[in-house]
């Protein structure tokens, strides 16, 4: 797989919006997500990765099987992931465990619309990620109201509003996922698929960019904060080419904790 080296951007302190990342802050209190401000928490930029814990990698096989024996196989099998760990550059199933915490919203149309969200041909799939529902992954995202999210996140604030990836968990507010954020600009269906991107984006070990959408750019990053404030460019949710590249060369690892303090590429 192409492998493309961004720049890794030093920071002495992290936020703990990077990485495990509470998207976006509030717009009274302060714009966690947008706020580059060390948190509670900080990390120095020398400090070790902290290991994965477990992998739990089991190899499926092949969704198509030959029955010409002699046919050489050239490519690896897609390693299907369960719970928090390190991968490398194969193909990967991401299992998900999908479910909605709310009354007005079912678990199947959670699922259903996130997993068409995440399996978009203009999304993460195109860094050689599938996603799939497996009510038995350690993987989990949910869609709960305020106090639950800010229960799932913690440490990270989320103050009630806004969403996080903390580890194994996405954690998605249901007051974000009905009516989409104050600044959105586009539809609410179109806030989705940036709630969702973005936040399983952090779940797939990536981060906020190490800059924010340049003056005159028409359109956000999908791994940019945009519930707080959109700067001068178009809310968006689907990843830029440069993101699918930054997905695509596996920076990271499944689930990262607040802790992760992995590369954060500026805008091209
Ligand atoms: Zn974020």
């Amino acid at each position: 797989m192409k492998r493309i080296v961004f720049p890794l951007v030093v920071v002495a302190l992290v936020s703990g919006c990077a990485g495990a990342a509470p998207n976006d802050g509030p717009t009274t209190t302060r714009l966690a997500a947008d706020d580059p401000a060390p948190s509670t928490t900080s990390v120095t930029a020398t400090s070790p990765r902290a290991p994965a814990t477990t992998v739990t990698a089991t190899t499926v096989a092949p969704s198509t099987t030959t029955t010409a024996a002699s046919v050489p196989t050239t490519t690896q099998p897609p390693v299907a992931v369960t719970a928090p760990g390190t991968y490398d550059d194969q193909e990967l199933v991401i299992h998900l465990q999908l479910r909605s915490e709310v009354p007005d919203v079912t678990s199947h149309d959670f699922a259903s619309t996130a997993l068409s969200i995440l399996n978009d041909p203009a999304g993460w799939s195109q860094s050689g990620f599938t996603f799939a529902a497996n009510e038995s992954s350690d993987l989990v995202v949910v869609l709960a109201d305020g106090p639950r999210v800010d229960a799932l996140c913690l440490p990270l604030e989320t103050f009630g509003k806004v969403s996080c990836q903390n580890g194994a968990v996405v954690a998605l507010n249901a007051d974000r996922w009905r009516g989409g954020a104050r600044d959105w600009d586009s539809t609410v269906e179109a806030y989705r698929v940036y709630l969702v991107n973005h936040e399983v984006g952090h779940l797939i070990g990536l981060r906020h960019p190490a800059s924010r959408c340049p003056e005159g750019a028409r359109t956000s990053a999908a791994m940019e904060p945009q519930t707080g404030i959109l700067q001068s460019c178009a809310g968006n949710g689907v990843p830029l080419p440069w993101e699918i590249e930054w997905a695509s060369n596996r920076p990271a690892v499944v689930g990262p904790g607040p802790e992760w303090d992995g590369p954060r590429p500026s805008w091209p």
